[in-house]
């Protein structure tokens, strides 16, 4: 497959197979021809720049770009979490995707996210997500019993064995607790 091609579509067909060279094209592409990269659309509904966006990388000054196996599991973590909860509560605001200055985290590997949706109460989505998709790791990120709009959804996906981890934070940090609040 031609990479201009598939860039210039903004989008692969949804039944083409994701190989390891178009995601190294993909990488390639983000250095070569940035704004048609960014504009690439992972799955139907999550483009590149969503999931590279980052403020404090441009306040820092940092290239928040993502080498082939890292874009390789953005569109895993788009496939088995974000799409099902787009098509399950409608258009997903992703905070904070990719960041290439925390290494540590899911974030800096690809595998995890932040996101929103706008209207539904955030504990509403992590339940969801809790006892319907095959996540890694679920956070409750800056809850409040008391404001439904607090905070944020924090969820991973590798392709190695899910732990189906379940925490919740009443900050967006530690200290963390096992669960969802009641
Ligand atoms: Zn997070």
């Amino acid at each position: 497959m031609n990479l201009s091609a598939y860039l210039q579509g903004r989008h692969l067909p949804a039944d083409a197979t994701w190989t390891p060279t178009i995601f190294a094209d993909v990488a390639r592409a983000l250095r070569d021809d940035r704004a048609l990269a960014l504009a690439l659309a992972l799955t139907p509904h999550f483009t590149l720049r969503e999931l590279l966006h980052s403020d404090t990388a441009k306040a820092r000054g940092i290239a928040n770009d993502p080498n082939a196996a890292q874009i390789a599991a953005l569109r895993h973590l788009c496939v088995h979490i974000l799409e099902p909860v787009r098509a399950k509560f409608g258009p997903v605001r992703v905070t904070s995707g990719f960041r290439i200055f925390t290494p540590a985290s899911q974030h800096g590997r690809g595998e995890a996210a932040d996101f929103e949706v706008t209207g539904v109460p955030n504990i509403t989505v992590a339940r969801w997500i809790r006892d319907t998709l095959p996540f890694d790791q679920l956070i409750l990120e800056a809850w409040s019993p008391s404001d439904p709009n607090a905070g944020w959804v924090h969820t991973s996906a590798t392709v190695r064995q899910m732990r189906k981890s379940v925490l919740r934070t009443p900050t967006g940090g530690a200290p963390y607790f096992a669960g969802l609040p009641k």
